[in-house]
């Protein structure tokens, strides 16, 4: 009998890709492509982003950023932002990747990475707005502003984004956050950056909210359908799940049936404290999660060998079984395991 595989259906994936882009216009996507595309495969995402037109991409490493230029091709910008060293630094400027960078050490280093490649490096200079997450605090920000005018003079670096990231948990915060980043941005200007993209929101801002979506949004989970913890639903948004983690029936007992996957897989063991579930289109209890099985009571009419989707589109979302647990629907999907075999449709 067949174990679990994770299903993704890639023309799912380029609608949800039309109704972010036709939603945040005239602001453009950047698809964020971290996790391995949040478990869904990152070469194939991008192979099929970029034939949708996708022209902006963000990689969290420099490993990353490299795979998504290797599938992407030379034409589209990948954007990494996470402060690595000078070795990394080296092998982004050769592959013509965009640097996040939010802090004056990582400006300097990137400066001479650009020197011994002899190229100038692409750069976003990133303020904290607030998270605390990497980012140029607000009282040095003039300071590291008037450094990279002096990099940029050199022709080491050139200065083409201004970016921050925030919590999107609450608009008030979000509000303040926005403050902070516009005067950050008017800093820059001043010192004579000639922007060309200014980027601040993921999913949840980028939809709701117009005035945070500059010229890219960052966007990863809607584009995958997977919607907010505790938030607007997929329908409402206009998005689906491209994924769906199908299960074969193992047994069939008079209460309850048993399902081929398990903890190993990647399911999480605290689901089977949570109470009813849609499986498969159906209302679910399920029992217990163990090592390779999941026991579900009240599942009807069922065969051993039948393939039922744990979670996916038409039954639970991620994001339903998320919130049984008290996380977000993009844990679930990254935590299936890599040995689990990943199935494509639309290719
Ligand atoms: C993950 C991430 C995003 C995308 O967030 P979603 O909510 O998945 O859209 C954007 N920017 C940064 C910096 C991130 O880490």
């Amino acid at each position: 009998m067949n174990g679990p595989r994770l299903h993704i259906d890639l023309d799912e994936f380029a609608s949800n890709l039309d109704v972010v882009r036709a939603r945040v216009a005239p602001a453009g996507l950047m698809l964020v492509v971290k996790d391995d595309a949040y478990g869904h495969g990152l070469d194939r995402i991008v192979r099929r982003a970029t034939r949708e037109g996708v022209d902006w991409f963000g990689a969290f490493d420099v490993a990353e950023a490299l795979r998504t230029r290797a599938a992407a091709g030379p034409g589209s910008r990948v954007f990494s932002w996470l402060t690595v060293g000078a070795e990394e630094i080296r092998a982004a400027i050769d592959a013509d990747i965009d640097l996040g960078v939010g802090d004056a050490g990582f400006l300097e280093d990137i400066g001479a990475g650009a020197r011994a490649a002899g190229r100038p490096a692409r750069v976003h200079l990133k303020i904290d707005t607030g998270l605390h997450r990497n980012g140029i605090r607000p009282e040095d920000w003039a300071t590291v502003v008037g450094r990279a005018r002096e990099l940029q003079d050199e022709g080491l670096i050139l200065v083409v984004g201004a970016w921050s990231h925030i919590a999107e948990a609450s608009d008030q915060d979000d509000d303040d956050a926005r403050a902070v980043f516009e005067d950050a941005v008017v800093l820059a200007e001043a010192a004579g950056f000639d922007l060309e993209v200014r980027h601040l929101s993921a999913s949840a801002a980028s939809f709701a909210r117009a005035e945070f979506r500059y010229d890219l949004v960052r966007v990863g989970a809607f584009c995958y359908g997977i919607r907010s913890a505790g938030g607007v639903p997929e329908a409402e948004l206009g998005i689906r799940a491209i994924a769906s983690l199908q299960a074969p029936v193992t047994h069939v007992g008079d209460h309850a049936v048993t399902l081929g996957v398990g903890f190993l897989h990647g399911v999480p063991s605290s689901l089977g404290r949570h109470g009813a579930l849609r499986v498969d289109r159906k209302s679910v209890q399920i029992t217990s999660v163990g090592e390779q099985h999941t026991l579900v009571a009240s599942f009807g009419p069922a065969s051993v060998g039948d393939d039922v989707a744990f979670f996916g589109p038409d039954g639970a979302s991620a994001t339903d079984l998320a919130e049984k647990i008290g996380t977000v629907g993009e844990e679930i999907l990254v935590r299936i395991s890599p040995l689990v075999p990943r199935t494509y449709s639309g290719e």
